[in-house]
């Protein structure tokens, strides 16, 4: 299952977006799309924790 993710739903003024199956590889580049583009360094568990408060539910992809 696909994952719509828009950096603009996070707090950016940014056209930048994912839309891939849902994986802890979409985490990690939604991550570095945030630490090379806006110079912010979040942990994958920051990112992790900022997609599920959006709703999106990533418990199939935990660890
Ligand atoms: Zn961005």
């Amino acid at each position: 299952m696909n994952l719509k993710l828009r950096c603009e739903d996070y707090g950016f003024e940014c056209e930048f977006a994912l839309d891939e199956e849902k994986s802890i590889e979409l985490i990690r580049k939604l991550r570095e799309h945030f630490e090379e583009e806006h110079g912010i360094e979040y942990t994958i568990e920051a990112v992790t924790q900022m997609i599920t408060n959006r709703g999106h539910s990533l418990e199939s992809i935990k660890k």
